[in-house]
Formats: structure tokens, C-alpha cells, sequence
């Protein structure tokens, strides 16, 4: 290609020249070249202010004890309104391990006295919602009905009749909760 000016004044008398790398396509090539190099180094700076392992944009679905997110953040707010009331509430069992959940069987045979007792009182860890960290035991008692009462506003169902402590999520799509099992029997 040539440098012939670009003449933009007919009359033979030159106004103004644009060379030839900055006519219109030129200056098009330039905003593209320009562009694509702007994506490139926006990746770049993505990549490196960002650690690999960090999933970008998704939540973590269990707080770092296992227990599921959003039961988390439902049972912090239930406590929130709880210490305005003037009530203490905290956690005294979340999630547990397989061998955890065993225990506590083997413990509620001796305890009760019989399997067919025990199993109204604790579920095998196959079933149990705590080791899916899909359930939360509140204390004190006090603590426990103030959440019986309230829970629901939080989205936290109390779940067994004989357990005034054990809560788990509001099964999605319902406002109210579900009616409670008699006892855990129903999980054997
Ligand atoms: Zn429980």
C-alpha cells in the first residue's frame, strides 16, 4: 500500500492529509487490535487475582463443619431475633460423623435399655439428617422451645415430638412446617 495523501478537499486545495494507517479501516484495526488485547489482559488479571481452587460465584453448600449453608444461615438468624428477645440459643450438636452418629446408637441401647427404645430417640447413620449436616440440636431448653415457637419465620422446623431440641430446614415450596414424627422409630 501507498502513502498517497488522501486528498479530502476537491478543489485541488488539500485541507487536511490522513495517512493511510489512520483511515477508516485503519483506526477499525486499531479499536479491534485494542479491544482484543484489553479481553486478553482482563483474562490475565482475572486468572491471577483469583486462587484456582475458588469456585467463582457459587457459594459453598456446607459451612466448614459440614453443616448445610443454608441451614446455617437460617439458624443464625433464628438466633439474631432469638438474643433480641432477650433468649439464648446455640448449636449443641450439628453435623456428625458416621462413627459419631454409631456411637450415640450404641449408647442409646445401653441408655434405654432396649434397640426398640433407643431407635425412638436416634436414627443409624444412614438415615440420620445430622451426618448429611442436614440438622441442628438447639439448646438450652429454653432456647429449644423459643425456636419450637418462632422457627418457621426462619425457614427451621422442629421435626420429632420427642425432641424439643432437633430442627431441620422447611421443606422448600411449604409456610408451614410439616407435621412431626411421633419419635425417630419411623427411620429403622
Ligand atoms: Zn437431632
Amino acid at each position: 500500500m501507498c502513502w498517497t495523501p488522501h486528498v479530502l478537499e476537491p478543489e485541488g486545495m488539500t485541507l487536511y492529509v490522513v495517512p493511510r494507517r489512520l483511515t477508516h479501516r485503519g483506526r477499525y484495526a486499531v479499536v479491534v487490535g485494542t479491544a482484543a488485547l484489553a479481553v486478553v489482559a482482563l483474562f490475565v488479571v482475572t486468572q491471577l487475582s483469583s486462587p484456582p481452587s475458588a469456585d467463582a460465584g457459587q457459594k459453598p453448600t456446607t459451612t466448614e463443619d459440614g453443616v448445610d449453608a443454608e441451614l446455617a444461615a437460617r439458624f443464625a438468624a433464628a438466633q439474631d431475633a432469638a438474643s433480641k428477645d432477650g433468649v439464648v440459643l446455640t448449636i449443641t450438636s450439628g453435623r456428625r460423623s458416621v462413627a459419631e452418629q454409631q456411637r450415640l446408637v450404641d449408647e442409646a441401647v445401653t441408655k434405654h435399655g432396649s434397640a426398640q427404645e433407643a431407635h425412638r430417640w436416634v436414627l443409624p447413620p444412614e438415615s440420620s439428617p445430622h451426618v448429611q449436616g442436614l440438622a441442628l440440636d438447639v439448646g438450652p431448653t429454653a432456647g429449644a422451645l423459643w425456636l419450637g415457637q418462632h422457627g418457621v419465620e426462619f425457614g427451621l422446623c422442629r421435626t420429632y415430638a420427642n425432641e424439643v431440641w432437633h430442627f431441620e430446614k422447611l421443606p422448600d415450596g411449604l409456610t408451614q412446617c410439616p407435621q412431626m414424627h411421633p419419635d425417630s422409630s419411623w427411620g429403622w
